[in-house]
């Protein structure tokens, strides 16, 4: 099949899928948060206000966008590497069983600085108004902000994993993993409300890896927490801003 063709077919299937996951994965989240019930009982609650109907729209409208912005170098990517680009392989035995983890763990780290420092910058007054104040406008996100980008901030993410597979050796398992933990773990950040127990927030993992409690603050006090998945780059140059957390 010609390229081009190629292109037609999984270009619009690719953004249907990253579609139909951000809105099955958000939308459970959002029910689960902000759904019928006593919402405290569910988490310790990060927003003031129940979600307003317009924030949720622009969400919703915004992640539909990103949609169609991160499946096209994930296409390209796709396509190449069908016909034998890239450096995606199928055969574990090839770079062997701890591979899947260094591969899967060095993506992690690159995605994360690479993250810190784009939201830095992005947070630069000249570049905010065009590139990230879509973002902000959930100044109490839900679920459905964990995908809500102004399509130039899309577009400044979504070409990092494609590119990378042309670079570091991933088996299509790994990558699969990689965006489960992206979709789960920005949803959660986003979700309104802390749903992880106070003995992980305030254990090792609470103290290096992002929560909502430490998202949300972001939300609020755009200067601090800038960090994807890790505490570190926070910490290192001094925007690390500690989440409070009720007694136990
Ligand atoms: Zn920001
Ligand atoms: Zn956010």
């Amino acid at each position: 099949m010609p390229a081009l063709t190629q292109l037609a077919v999984t270009f619009p299937a690719l953004t249907a899928i990253i579609a139909v996951r951000y809105m099955a994965v958000a939308g459970l989240a959002y029910w689960l948060v902000w759904g019928p019930g006593d919402r405290r009982a569910r988490g310790r609650q990060l927003n003031r206000d129940r979600p307003k109907r317009a924030v949720i729209v622009h969400e919703l409208t915004l992640s539909v966008f990103s949609s169609w912005i991160y499946a096209a170098p994930a296409a390209c990517a796709f396509i190449v590497w069908r016909q034998g680009g890239t450096r995606i392989y199928t055969d574990v035995s090839r770079y062997g069983l701890v591979w899947l983890f260094v591969s899967g763990a060095a993506y992690l780290v690159i995605q994360d600085a690479y993250y810190y420092w784009l939201h830095r910058v992005m947070h630069h007054q000249a570049l905010f108004r065009w590139v990230h104040a879509g973002h902000h406008r959930s100044r109490e996100p839900t679920p459905f902000a964990s995908f809500s980008f102004d399509w130039a901030e899309a577009a400044l993410n979504a070409w990092l994993l494609p590119a990378l597979t042309f670079l570091i050796p991933v088996h299509p398992a790994v990558i699969l993993m990689l965006l489960t933990l992206a979709t789960i773990a920005a949803v959660l950040n986003h979700a309104g409300a802390e749903v992880l127990p106070n003995w992980w927030l305030r254990g090792p993992l609470g103290r290096w890896l992002i929560s909502a409690s430490h998202h949300s603050l972001h939300h609020s006090h755009y200067g601090r927490n800038f960090g994807l998945y890790f505490r570190f780059w926070d910490l290192l140059m001094g925007t690390d801003m500690v989440p409070r957390l009720e007694a136990p």
